[in-house]
This record gives C-alpha cells, sequence and structure tokens, in this order.
C-alpha cells in the first residue's frame, strides 16, 4: 500500500499513520520528496482500512499494490489448482465437460438425460433441484426429491453430479451430490460462501451478471478463507445493453482469470446466450479461449422443458458441439 501525504503535512501528521499502522501489525517506509512525503506500507495489509486512512485530512491518495484475493490469487500459489472430481479433473490443462437439464423435472427425464449426455462424452450431470427463478410464478424445482432422482441418475451412468444449492442450511441435504454449485445470483451471498467453506466438495462459482472479475475472486476468497480451496469458476455471461442475447459472453475473463488466479475456469454457454442456436458457436470460442471446461444445457425434449426451454439443446445438437470441442481442443494443441 502506498500512501501520498498532503504537501502541508506534519510530522506528527506521520506518526498518526504509523501509530494506526503498527496497530494492525503492519510498518511504515517514509520517502520525503521535495514537495510530499510517500508512505510505503509494508507487511500484511489484510487488517488495514484503506478508507479510514484516505479520509484523513492529511492525506492525498492511498493506493493498494496488492490485489483483495491473496488466497485465490496466483501471486502466492503459481501452479494451476487441478479439482479433482471422483476422478474427474479440471484445470491445470484437464478438461471436461458438464451437461444436462437446466431442472430435474422427472425421474424419465434427468436419467434419459444422463445417459444420453454421458454417451457423448460428457463427464459430469448438471440438474438444478432448487432453481432460483426470477419469478415466483415459474417451476422452482422438485427440491429434495429433485436431489433423489439426481442420485438414481448417478447410479444408473456413474456420471458425477452438479447441482445448486440457495441456503446455507440446505448443505446437509447435499451430502450425496459431487459438486455443489452457486449461482449467479447468490455469488455474493457471502453467508452461504462461508458456509461453503466447511464443506468437504468442490464447489462451481459462477459469476454474477453485474459482478466484476475482482468480484468473483474476492468470493472465491470466502470460501478458500474458510477452509475449502477446492473451487471452479464459471463465466455465464453478464447483462450489457444488448438484448438480442440473454447475457454476454465476457470471454476475455478466461484469459484474464487464468493470468489473475490458480483457479479453473469453465463457461457456461446456454445461460450467456439464452439461444439454442448460439450455444454452440460459443462453446468453440470458450475452448479456444483456453476454458478448462463447460457447463452446457441439454434436454431429451427442449420443448418440454420446465425451465430456460429457449437455450436448452437436442442430445444430437449436443453430440455435434462435442465432436467440435475435440477437434478446438486439438487445433489449440491440448
Ligand atoms: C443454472 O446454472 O442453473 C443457473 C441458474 O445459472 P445462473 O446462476 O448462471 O443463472
Ligand atoms: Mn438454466
Amino acid at each position: 500500500m502506498i500512501i501520498v501525504l498532503r504537501p502541508d503535512a506534519s510530522a506528527s501528521d506521520t506518526e498518526q499513520i504509523r501509530s494506526y499502522l503498527n496497530s494492525k501489525g503492519a510498518e511504515l517506509k517514509c520517502i520525503d520528496g521535495e514537495y510530499r512525503c510517500v508512505l510505503g506500507v509494508v507487511g500484511c495489509t489484510d487488517g488495514i482500512d484503506a478508507g479510514y486512512i484516505e479520509g484523513l485530512s492529511f492525506v492525498e491518495s492511498v493506493t493498494r499494490i496488492s490485489e483483495p484475493y491473496r488466497l485465490s490469487g496466483r501471486l502466492g500459489h503459481p501452479a494451476d489448482s487441478v479439482i479433482d472430481i471422483c476422478g474427474r479433473k479440471i484445470g491445470g490443462g484437464n478438461f471436461e465437460i458438464i451437461a444436462g437439464p437446466c431442472s430435474v423435472e422427472s425421474e424419465d427425464q434427468i436419467c434419459s438425460a444422463a445417459e444420453v449426455v454421458k454417451a457423448c462424452g460428457a463427464g459430469l450431470l448438471r440438474g438444478g433441484a432448487f432453481k432460483p427463478r426470477t419469478s415466483p410464478y415459474e417451476f422452482q424445482g422438485l427440491g429434495t426429491k429433485g436431489l433423489e432422482l439426481l442420485k438414481k441418475a448417478k447410479r444408473l451412468t456413474g456420471l458425477p453430479t452438479v447441482t445448486e444449492i440457495m441456503l446455507p442450511e440446505q448443505l446437509p441435504l447435499f451430502e450425496d451430490v459431487d459438486v455443489i454449485q452457486v449461482g449467479a445470483r447468490n455469488m455474493q451471498n457471502f453467508e452461504l460462501l462461508k458456509e461453503l467453506g466447511k464443506a468437504k466438495k468442490p464447489i462451481l462459482l459462477k459469476r454474477g451478471w453485474s459482478n466484476t472479475i475482482k468480484e468473483l475472486l474476492t468470493s472465491a476468497e470466502y470460501i478458500i478463507g474458510a477452509g475449502n480451496s477446492d473451487i471452479i469458476l464459471c463465466e455465464r455471461g453478464i447483462r450489457t445493453f444488448e438484448p438480442y442475447t440473454r447475457n454476454t459472453l465476457d470471454l476475455s475473463a478466461v484469459p484474464v482469470i487464468h493470468e489473475l488466479s490458480h483457479l479453473p475456469v469453465i463457461v457456461d454457454p446456454s445461460h450467456a446466450t439464452g439461444h439454442s442456436g448460439y450455444v454452440g458457436a460459443m462453446a468453440l470460442a470458450a475452448v479456444a479461449a483456453g476454458a478448462d471446461g463447460l457447463m452446457i444445457e441439454v434436454h431429451p425434449e427442449p420443448c418440454r422443458a420446465l425451465c430456460d426451454a429457449a437455450q436448452a439443446i437436442t442430445p444430437a445438437q449436443f453430440s455435434e458441439i462435442v465432436t467440435k470441442v475435440n477437434a478446438v481442443r486439438k487445433a489449440i494443441g491440448k
């Protein structure tokens, strides 16, 4: 942290800052310029309230040097993290496709979706049991019954499961789930994130549509700080002024996150575009951009989907996308 003092700051002003920083366990190094004094803060700056320092009348500016995501950042952890889900690996050159319906609707639907996505090459099965719907009149998911059906589909196919949690109190229900998803709407539900730090299984953390990459990483920081470093980040599109797609897929988030963080990042082209016709192109673009995986909504009969029907693709479309994904991976030397 660098603090620049106003030209009229006195020696006792510097001492006031020094004693505040010392009380927080940090040290001060002063550089006296011709007109101004610049203070460098060294040591752990975690407990320092930059706003308090900035508010002092004799302070001109405060600049943080280290990013507020020490645990999810690459600086202290240069190697890529590899997340192992029942032997399927994501990150550090390992790639997986998570596929399945938006929501679990019936035993037939989830089991046939599981069988078909597995046959096409998906490594994990998705399906929402607790659905965070924008309108209270829309299908809200089957709840615990949905979790039971996911378990059946896993027993049938061997595919590990990914499903969304909405409340910290639901964690005990997720005992048999393999990856717990935090949806875009809950990316900054900090009490939920802290609870998931206690979970002994990987977390799929989706980016909120109005959240920056830095905020995504600081949300991951909550989970790691609470004890769980098995996190997969997911770019699922952000809200812009463009109405032709449901969201705007921020593909540049993939290389940016790879530079800033050791955590793997996958892309969800389904929620990013909201239209089945655009899912394939964005899936391939995500792979070319270096994504560590994909999450794609596939429904045995998209026109009957109770949730997100417009973006659901058919098994045949999924099969074609997987073939092309493999070709793109080969083309980029993966
Ligand atoms: C989902 O993956 O089912 C979902 C609701 O996505 P998001 O949280 O990205 O909207
Ligand atoms: Mn959906």
